[in-house]
Formats: structure tokens, C-alpha cells, sequence
């Protein structure tokens, strides 16, 4: 038995929705390196060229992926990013997304409201 967190897709939504932040910049964790990053990240690290062409890879590849940031090293803070992908053999997700159809999708934790603010304020040069 899996013991990994479940949501159902409407929870799902209502958790990104209580970010508070434009879509754009609804945050993610990745569960290996720990950094928290959003659609921006990813259109900034060249993934896509809008919100539907990173949609894919947010919340299941880490933003390090893109940026090629190497796999993740003990002792490394959060912020670089790693070359994790939920897409591989090994599964340490922190969350499962349930769809109406019942299908599990892995997918990185979601950054907390207070995190995902922070970090959409942190690329504006916004000081709380
Ligand atoms: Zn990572």
C-alpha cells in the first residue's frame, strides 16, 4: 500500500487557487532538491513560451531539468534545481493528483501560499 498523499483533481485545483498568485507563478516543490518553482521558472529557463507549453512539466520535472542543473547533492540548499522527473524509474513524489477516471499522477507537492508569494515576489524584487 501506498501511503503517498492523495488529492482529487477539484482539490488539487483549490489548493493552487489558495496560492493567491497568478497562474504563472502557482508554486511547486520539488520532492528531491526542494526548490520551489512555477510556470515562470519554467518559461524563463526556456521549457516553453507560455503557461500551456510548460503546463506539462510543471509539478513533475524539476525546474534544474531545463536548466541543467546535474543531479541533486546532499548538503545543497534549495534554489538550483536538480535533474529529477517523476517520468523515471524511481518514484519519490509527495503527491498523488486523482482524476475523475481514477488514475493516480505523481506530482511534486504544492509550495505553500506563503511560499509561492514570496517566491513570485522574490522575481518582481518585491520585499515583503
Ligand atoms: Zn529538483
Amino acid at each position: 500500500m501506498s501511503t503517498t498523499p492523495t488529492m482529487t483533481l477539484d482539490e488539487y485545483h483549490s489548493a493552487l487557487k489558495a496560492q493567491g498568485v497568478p497562474r504563472d507563478h502557482l508554486a511547486m516543490k520539488c520532492p528531491i532538491c526542494k526548490t520551489i518553482q512555477s510556470a515562470s521558472d519554467l518559461i524563463a529557463a526556456g521549457a516553453g513560451k507560455n503557461f500551456d507549453e510548460v503546463e506539462k512539466y510543471l509539478g513533475f520535472y524539476c525546474i534544474g531539468r531545463f536548466t541543467r542543473a546535474g543531479g541533486h547533492k546532499k548538503g545543497v540548499p534549495p534554489g538550483r534545481g536538480c535533474d529529477w522527473t517523476l517520468g523515471g524509474f524511481l518514484q519519490a513524489h509527495e503527491l498523488e493528483v486523482v482524476t475523475p477516471d481514477g488514475v493516480h499522477n505523481p506530482r511534486f507537492a504544492l509550495a505553500t501560499p506563503e511560499e509561492a508569494q514570496a517566491h513570485m515576489n522574490a522575481k518582481k524584487g518585491v520585499t515583503a
